[in-house]
């Protein structure tokens, strides 16, 4: 049945991955404009219209943005917690299929989704755990200060994890942004710095962890080859999959899950 995820882009100006089994078809967060999610779809050869669902994990508009249009306009459901839809502006079951932390939602027969609440400043943030038919799992996690138990008891047995790697400590501390952001990212509420996202993986690696891919990497405070090198030296010599970096601009690559291959797209925006 297979489990593919294509990367639309991620970073602070907007994130979308879409998952596709056999039958369905998913969005991840809808953060970039309408034109935009139309034509990252195309680029990976998916027509909007065969969206079926969208997922979105908080209300900040990398992740929202055009939820609520692309929703509409493609006849798909959109599934969000109470919170977010209520930061969205958006009504609860005539626009959102509202879920509850740890709710698993039954997208289709072959595709569901558990959200896991994480901690985020001024939002209720969720990390995505999708599943298929064939038990085949895959996680989502941006947007967090720190992991919960929880979370890493539902990481521990996915076959793919895609994960924030926002920022570079000594970046962070020498770069341009005011004490109080500086304070706020690092904190409980803000983001995972390199060092958190690598130590994360160390605790939860195991064998059938087939690919990661690092998102949300911060323009200002941190750079690729850092979150690699960093998430590199804690388990490269334990981990024998995958692992690729999601930027802003994609669609750049798809991995096909229970294959352990990375699929290149060669145009990008
Ligand atoms: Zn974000
Ligand atoms: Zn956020």
């Amino acid at each position: 049945m297979g489990l593919e995820i294509t990367h639309l882009g991620s970073g602070s100006r907007g994130n979308a991955t879409l998952l596709s089994t056999g039958e369905t078809r998913v969005i991840v967060d809808c953060g970039f404009s309408l034109k935009q999610m139309e034509e990252r779809l195309s680029l990976a050869g998916v027509k909007a219209a065969s969206i079926d669902a969208i997922i979105v994990s908080h209300h900040h508009s990398d992740h929202s943005k055009s939820a609520a249009r692309a929703s509409k306009k493609w006849d798909a459901r959109l599934y969000a917690n109470l919170e977010t839809t209520m930061r969205l502006g958006l009504e609860p079951i005539s626009q959102v299929r509202t879920f509850e932390g740890l709710e698993r939602l039954h997208i289709s027969d072959d595709l569901s989704l558990l959200p896991v609440p994480v901690p985020h400043d001024d939002a209720d943030n969720v990390a995505v755990i999708a599943s298929n038919g064939d038990g085949m799992r895959a996680a989502f996690v941006t947007d967090l200060g720190e992991p919960t138990i929880e979370l890493m008891k539902h990481l521990a047995g996915c076959e793919h994890i895609s994960i924030e790697a926002n920022y570079d400590l000594n970046r962070l501390i020498s770069g341009p942004y005011p004490p109080y952001l500086k304070k706020r990212i690092s904190g409980r509420g803000g983001h995972l710095s390199n060092q958190q996202t690598a130590d994360i993986l160390a605790e939860i690696l195991h064998p059938k962890l087939s690919s990661i891919v690092l998102c949300h990497i911060s323009e200002k405070n941190n750079a690729p080859h850092l979150a690699e090198s960093e998430v590199l030296h804690q388990i490269g010599e334990r981990f024998n999959g995958v692992l690729s970096i999601s930027k802003q601009e994609g669609p750049e690559f798809s991995h096909k899950l229970g294959q352990g291959e990375l699929e290149q797209i060669n145009s990008t925006l």
